[in-house]
């Protein structure tokens, strides 16, 4: 670490929320007066509203996006001896949320041009147990919504979408939320719509799991005391229903600023491709959400390593992350899944190369250009013999 003060954040909430302060704390307020802390007014408003806003019937808070992947596979009657199919390159939260149902996760290697679920592959995974697969939506680009409806018609699978990164992401004609059975998100801080602390939501348009849902996240419970299912108190707080209520409308415009800075990326970044430095490729045009801009450095071709890069634009005050360092089959707690190094080349290679640079509403044009030139001058200062920048 160095004590370098930070110029171009990861991320900056901040900017987000100041110009609409009164607003958010008008509604806070709101609840406080009103007292319905738990399954209140807004949380019922906010369900309603964002599943509209994702082109489906019904939202059901819950605490976590990992509670909204755990509860929701369970709503979806995903149980011991069902096998389900996910990818290995995704946030941990999708692998617990499969063990925590006592279903057995099949992990499949991804597609390393998109960094997403790789079909082919997961067909191959397929047995007689196989009840589900699991997209991730990853970095806010969704599987294409056509090849998955293909794939589960063909092998009579449940679509369970992880779009924990992709709040109101399009692709197809689809929104994220709207393809599967069911969906879950998170309203982590960060996350394209965040909340004041955790939170999550399933979504579906079928009335079933939506009950079966709402009963799971309230103790199981059909009506008070009466308790049906082996559930679990998991519920958005009213208190976070409304801040997210408050943010909802502005979040299609946050999105369209992160497509617009991604676009800049894009442009910027094109003459260091030689070098081995591309984007994640973008395979959805206007309808990817751009939870995060990530790059891959290819050390074969580039004159630099990701560490090192990442070490030196931290040095000039540009904080980058990686999404995600290991991958889930290499995890130290999941050793007892049975997997090794090499079972999924793309997912260990992309580990090795990606690096995700600052994305939030609010970065400026000049802030891209800053964080593409100190990219650019570590090449130069690395190998001068490169003739590509
Ligand atoms: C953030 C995230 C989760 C987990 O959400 P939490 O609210 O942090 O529990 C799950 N899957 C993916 C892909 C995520 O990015």
């Amino acid at each position: 670490m160095n004590n370098t003060s930070i110029r171009i954040p990861f991320v900056d909430l901040q900017l987000q929320h100041q110009p609409i302060q009164a607003q958010l704390q008008n509604a806070i307020q709101a609840v406080l007066e009103k007292g319905d802390f738990v399954l209140g007014q807004s949380l019922q408003d906010f369900e309603a509203a964002f599943a509209a806003a994702s082109g489906t019937e019904y939202g059901v808070g819950v605490a976590s996006g990992t509670d909204a992947i755990t509860l929701g596979l369970q709503a979806c009657n995903i149980e011991p001896g069902d096998e389900v199919i996910l990818p290995a390159n995704t946030f941990v939260a999708t692998l617990i949320g499969v063990l925590r149902t006592g279903a057995k996760p099949v992990l499949v290697d991804c597609d390393e041009r998109t960094a997403l679920i790789d079909l082919q592959a997961a067909q191959k995974a397929i047995t007689p147990k196989t009840k589900a697969i699991i997209p991730v939506h990853l970095y806010g680009q969704m599987v294409s919504p056509k090849q998955l409806l293909d794939f589960s018609n063909t092998y009579k699978l449940l679509i369970f979408e992880d779009a924990a990164q992709a709040h109101l992401a399009q692709r197809e004609g689809y929104l994220a939320g709207s393809v599967g059975k069911a969906a879950a998100f998170s309203f982590y801080p960060s996350k394209n719509l965040g909340a004041f602390g955790d939170g999550g939501i399933v979504l579906t348009r079928d009335l079933d799991v939506a009950e079966k849902m709402s009963r799971l996240r309230n103790y199981g419970a059909s009506q008070k005391y009466v308790h049906v299912e082996f559930g679990t108190n998991s519920r958005l707080d009213t208190l976070q229903a409304a801040v997210l209520l408050q943010k909802l409308p502005y979040l299609p415009s946050w999105n369209q600023q992160r497509l617009r800075i991604a676009q800049q990326y894009d442009t910027e970044l094109a003459p260091l491709a030689p070098c081995g430095i591309t984007p994640i490729e973008n395979h959805s045009n206007q309808g990817h959400a751009y939870h995060l801009y990530v790059i891959r450095i290819d050390d074969s071709t580039s004159a630099i390593e990701r560490q090192q890069l990442q070490e030196q634009l931290a040095n000039m005050g540009i904080q980058t992350g990686i999404h995600y360092p290991i991958p889930c089959h290499l995890q130290p707690a999941f050793t007892n899944l049975g997997y090794k190094i090499g079972d999924f080349p793309h997912a260990e290679k992309l580990a090795q190369q990606i690096l995700s640079l600052p994305m939030y509403p609010g970065l400026t044009n000049s802030q891209i250009q800053e964080v593409i030139a100190a990219i650019a001058l570590n090449l130069r200062a690395d190998q001068q013999k490169l003739l590509c920048i």
